[in-house]
C-alpha cells in the first residue's frame, strides 16, 4: 500500500518510489554516457526544482563532464504554473562549441524547455539536449522536445525529491501527487 503524507493540509499519496527513481536515473545516465562518448558536455541543472536529479545523475554519468546552473522562476507558492519564465540566475560557462545537456526535474506546459532553448541556442553550442526526470504528457505544448524523459506521468501535482509545494518538502526521497486522481504513471522513453 503506497504511503500518504499531508502537507499544508492537502494528502499526498506516493506515485514514484526511491527504488524506482534510483532506477531510471541509472537508465538515463547510461544512455547520455552512450550518446555522448568521447565528448565533454556541460550539464546545465534548472535551479530550484533539479538539483537532486541533477546531482544523482552526473554521479552515475561515467564520462568526463562539466556542470553549471540556471535558475528560473518556479511556480512560487501555487500549484498551478504561471506561464511567465523569468531568469533568476544565468550561465558562467562558454556555450559555443560545446555539447550542453540541460537538466530539468519535470516538464510540464514545456514553457521553461521552450525558453532555455531560445536563450542557448543562439550562442551556438555543438549541441542541445534536454533530459528531465518527470514529464506531464497530457500538459506539454505540441513541438516541446526532450531528449531524455525518467517517467511520463498524469497532469497532476507533484511533490519531493528536488519539487517543492510553496518551497518545501523537496526533501522527500519518494515523489508524490496530489491525492485527487487515479494513477495511470508509466515508464517513459
Ligand atoms: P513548465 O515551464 O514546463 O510548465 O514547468 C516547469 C517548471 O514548473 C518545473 O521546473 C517546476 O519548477 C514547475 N512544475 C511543473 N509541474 C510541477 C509540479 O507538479 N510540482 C511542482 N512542485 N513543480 C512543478
Amino acid at each position: 500500500m503506497a504511503a500518504h503524507i499531508t502537507v499544508n493540509g492537502d494528502r499526498f499519496v506516493e506515485m514514484i518510489s526511491e527504488r524506482r527513481i534510483k532506477t531510471a536515473v541509472k537508465r538515463l545516465a547510461r544512455k547520455i554516457d552512450r550518446d555522448h562518448r568521447g565528448t565533454v558536455p556541460v550539464f546545465i541543472g534548472i535551479l530550484n526544482g533539479a538539483f537532486i536529479f541533477f546531482a544523482d545523475l552526473i554521479r552515475e554519468v561515467t564520462i568526463d563532464c562539466e556542470v553549471d546552473f540556471l535558475k528560473l522562476s518556479s511556480y512560487g507558492d501555487a500549484k498551478i504554473s504561471s506561464g511567465n519564465v523569468r531568469l533568476l540566475k544565468d550561465l558562467n560557462c562558454q556555450v559555443e562549441g560545446r555539447d550542453i545537456i540541460i537538466v530539468e526535474d519535470i516538464v510540464d506546459t514545456g514553457l521553461s524547455v521552450e525558453y532555455i532553448r531560445h536563450l542557448i541556442a543562439p550562442q551556438n553550442p555543438r549541441s542541445l539536449k534536454v533530459v528531465t526526470l518527470l514529464f506531464k504528457a497530457d500538459s506539454v505544448k505540441p513541438g516541446t522536445h526532450v531528449d531524455y524523459i525518467g517517467f511520463s506521468i498524469p497532469s497532476d501535482f507533484v511533490i519531493g525529491y528536488g519539487l517543492d509545494y510553496a518551497q518545501r518538502d523537496r526533501n522527500l526521497k519518494a515523489v508524490y501527487r496530489l491525492h485527487a486522481k487515479a494513477p495511470r504513471e508509466k515508464a517513459g522513453a
